[in-house]
């Protein structure tokens, strides 16, 4: 569904992704870990063309993402992105905002739009916050109606952004909780995360970046047991 092939990025003098190379399967759980800084933010915004790259190439179902002519808001509808900073319209109820894009952007009618957003807060479990405005509710809460609100344009695959990092712990759950349902579903979602614990058991393949390049990669089972290069040792000894 996804193949990354060699992808270098740059801003400026500072190559952040030097020759990343990856596929990921339809409805594959692909988690990225490394230290901060080594390029995490920048490779999964490449693949929704939020960054551009310079060399490589990185395809979605078969279309090249950094093709000039492509439909950047075709892409976008096919992929979606949830980021640390949950970014929702604070003028706007929780359901409001999960119904914004396909009124405005898709331009769908308004009584579907509103049956499945309030079908999508079920899903995240938050029947009956619908008409909570965001400052109305907890951090976990927020980033679920931010899921919602993306996957209420029904994309194929999901990114993830370190989507618990600002969280509280008590709520962290809850949030991985709705990741693992989609993921049960059969979404195919990349996620850039330091819950070790979730990466392991949800995740099909666990990507350790550093400094630009995949250090080391592997199936959970023996990602966590054999990895063998000293940073990638070194990581998880500082986070597990
Ligand atoms: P991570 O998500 O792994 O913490 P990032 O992808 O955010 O790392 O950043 C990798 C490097 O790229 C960092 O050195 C960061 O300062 C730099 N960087 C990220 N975005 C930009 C940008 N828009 N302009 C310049 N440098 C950037
Ligand atoms: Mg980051």
């Amino acid at each position: 569904m996804i193949s990354l092939k060699d992808v270098h990025k740059s801003f400026g003098d500072l190559e952040v992704l030097k020759g990343i190379t990856f596929d990921v399967m339809k409805g594959e759980v692909i988690c990225i870990i490394g230290p901060s800084g080594s390029g995490k933010s920048t490779l999964i915004r490449c693949i929704n063309a939020l960054n551009d790259i310079q060399r490589g190439s990185i395809t979605v179902e078969g279309q090249e993402v950094h093709d000039p002519n492509l439909d950047k808001l075709e892409l976008r509808k096919k992929v979606g992105m949830v980021f640390q900073q949950y970014n929702l319209f604070p003028h706007k109820t929780a359901l409001e905002n999960v119904m914004m894009a396909p009124l405005l952007v898709l331009k769908q009618a308004k009584a579907d739009v509103e049956q499945r957003a309030r079908r999508l807060m079920k899903k995240v479990r938050l029947e009956g916050k619908e008409n909570f405005y965001p400052g109305e509710l907890s951090g976990g809460q927020q980033q679920r109606v931010a899921i919602a609100r993306s996957l209420a344009m029904n994309p194929d695959v999901m990114l993830f952004d370190e989507v618990t990092a600002a969280l509280d712990p008590e709520t962290v759950k809850e949030v991985l909780v709705t990741i693992k349902e989609l993921a049960a579903e059969g979404m195919t979602c990349i996620l850039v995360t330091h819950e070790m614990g979730f990466a392991r058991e949800v995740a099909d393949h666990i990507y350790f970046t550093d400094r630009g390049v995949i250090v080391e990669h592997g199936p959970p089972a023996t990602f966590f047991t054999e990895a063998s290069d000293p940073r990638t040792q070194e990581f998880l000894s500082q986070i597990l």
